[in-house]
């Protein structure tokens, strides 16, 4: 029998590009999978066919991660349908881009809002149950942006560097009750965020990545499944880039 069965994940981000990938991956490796989007209800109800074919339960809601309360009702939700959150994963992200000269307050303030407070709401809403339980994996996707910086993504970076402090803290906080809390930084990876990246900007950034080729959502997802897996029991408060190399 898979190691991971009847196992609960929740991973926010669910209905593209990394999140969808690790929706797969979670109920491939036999994880019962809960997810949430912001908008796309068409794409999270074929998201949730696709991942049911794996013959586990997959349950798809739409919720908002900038505010508390549209959080705790999803995990009140996935934890009285599915059964306690043993892995979550946030993925949920933005990117609102310019130069810091010309960024509107709303700007900053929506990709902290979605990107770092997305995480805070999320890991709040569920940590409780999992000390309880002195259980619980957590990984957090942030970029390697939040560990080098990337112009015009002022606020990006910033609120990726923060899911990292953030991850350690909660690392250190958490180790006692069996509570592994990891950061993934992914680099360039082929998603709808990066889509918009062409021309002289795609050749710059596929010359400065030593595999020459973007990443794939799925390459992410893999990664995150060994985390949340028991192949992974003694890394916890680690930040695992998965860049082709374009960092190094
Ligand atoms: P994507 O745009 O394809 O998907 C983003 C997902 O986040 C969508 O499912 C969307 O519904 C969800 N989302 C956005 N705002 C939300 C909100 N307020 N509430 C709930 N859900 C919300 O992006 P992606 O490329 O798959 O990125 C996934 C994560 O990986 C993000 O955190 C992103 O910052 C990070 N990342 C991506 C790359 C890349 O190159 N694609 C690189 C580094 C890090």
């Amino acid at each position: 029998m898979e190691e991971n069965t009847s196992r609960v994940a929740l991973v926010t981000g669910g209905s593209r590009g990394i999140g969808r990938a690790t929706v797969l991956g979670l109920a491939r490796d036999g994880f019962d999978v809960a997810f949430c989007y912001r908008s796309d209800e068409e794409a999270a109800r074929s998201l949730e066919k696709e991942a049911a074919a794996y013959g586990v339960r997959v349950l798809g809601r739409r919720a908002d991660v900038t505010t508390a309360e549209p959080v705790r009702e999803l995990v009140a939700e996935v934890e009285e349908s599915l059964g306690p959150v043993d892995a979550l994963v946030t993925a949920a992200g933005i990117t609102r881009d310019n130069p810091l000269v010309l960024m509107t307050d709303e700007q900053w303030q929506e990709v902290i809002d979605t990107n770092l407070g997305g995480v805070y709401h999320v890991c709040r809403a569920v940590v409780f149950g999992m000390m309880k339980r002195k259980a619980g994996a957590i990984v957090n996707i942030s970029s390697v942006a939040g560990v080098y910086g990337h112009a015009t993504q002022s606020n990006y970076s910033a609120s990726k560097a923060g899911i990292i402090g953030f991850s350690r803290a909660l690392a250190k906080e958490t180790g006692r009750y069996g509570i592994r809390v990891n950061a993934v930084a992914p680099g360039f990876i082929e998603t709808d965020m990066t889509a918009a990246i062409e021309g002289r900007a795609l050749k710059d950034v596929m010359a400065s990545i030593p595999l020459k080729r973007m990443g794939r959502a799925e390459e992410v997802a893999d990664l995150v499944g060994y985390l949340v897996s028991e192949r992974a029991q003694y890394i916890t408060g680690a930040v695992l880039q998965i860049d082709g190399g374009i960092t190094i």
